[in-house]
């Protein structure tokens, strides 16, 4: 099944399709869903392209990859499964996993490794360093009914995809205007003059709804200048390309935090020129940090 034929003719879908056609799918992917049976099958049409062996299209739906894990039967896809009739999947289960990340894969060119039960706390603590310095080819994918179960952290080295949604919703006017700022403060985030940043960020003041748009779509972009880093692409926006060259990885993680932050404070229903001139100093803080 095409990621096309399970998600509509949706935003979602041609964003997905459009990175795994480019080979720049973030290395850790969170699919939203309230429907667990879509997003399990998204998660595995993904990692059959992203074991496919075909050159061109993948998948291919073809080759002795894209057939196995139609079988299901593809010895370099992993599920971490609970152990011990617990509720959620543990720590041990997330150490076995990462120590498996570092073994070459059997068949494929790349591992991919999925997450479809709750974690617990300490399970993604442990995830996390995982998800910062990732082995090459590995890809995780982790699943989940809501993206609040997970930790702002984890959440913050991951991209968000939510789907089962089939209305699309790019003509939204808020989320046009949110990523018209969220592209200015991206922009203005490796410059090193004061008031292009305080001048973008003082435009989260008079819209909360906006404001968390502009947050979710600055974590993509932070993500995507991280990706970078390990895969250039050469078909990325500018500011993305702009904030790899001029940052550090340290730097962007450190950004991530910042933009996790922020998120949770709005969250918590903060004063809104508190969180622009907040953001605005730790941003200036952590953009070039040693
Ligand atoms: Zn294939």
């Amino acid at each position: 099944m095409s990621l096309k034929s399970l998600l509509g003719d949706t935003e979602v879908s041609a964003q997905l399709s459009g990175l795994i056609a480019s080979r720049r799918l973030p290395h850790a992917v969170v699919l939203e869903s309230k429907d667990r049976t879509l997003a399990k099958n998204t998660a595995t049409e993904i990692a059959k392209a992203f074991v496919c062996s075909d050159e061109s299209v993948r998948p291919c739906c073809r080759c002795s990859n894209c057939l196995k894990v139609e079988e299901g039967i593809h010895p370099d896809l992993y599920t971490v499964n609970i152990t011990d009739k617990k509720q959620a999947v543990g720590v041990g289960e997330i150490r076995t996993m990462i120590s498996d990340c570092y073994v070459k894969p059997n068949e494929a060119q790349s591992k991919v490794y999925f997450i479809f039960d709750k974690m617990t706390v300490e399970a993604q603590n442990a995830l996390l360093k995982i998800l910062e310095e990732p082995p090459r080819n590995v890809q995780f994918i982790i699943t989940t009914e809501s993206s609040t179960i997970l930790l702002q952290t984890v959440l913050s080295r991951s991209t968000v995809f939510k789907i089962g949604n089939r209305t699309p919703d790019e003509k939204d006017p808020k989320n046009e205007k949110a990523k018209e700022i969220a592209v200015e403060i991206a922009s203005a985030i490796p410059k090193n003059i004061e008031l292009p940043l305080l001048i973008a960020t003082g435009k989260l003041v008079p819209d909360k709804a906006v404001a968390q748009k502009v947050l979710e779509k600055l974590s993509e972009f932070l993500s995507m200048a991280l990706e970078e880093k390990y895969f250039p692409n050469a078909a990325s926006p500018s500011y993305i390309t702009e904030m790899s060259r001029t940052l550090r990885k340290r730097s962007l993680v450190k950004l991530l935090d910042v933009i996790a932050e922020a998120q949770e404070m709005l969250s918590r229903n903060c004063n809104m020129n508190l969180l622009a001139t907040w953001l605005c100093a730790n941003i200036r803080q952590s953009r070039h940090t040693d």
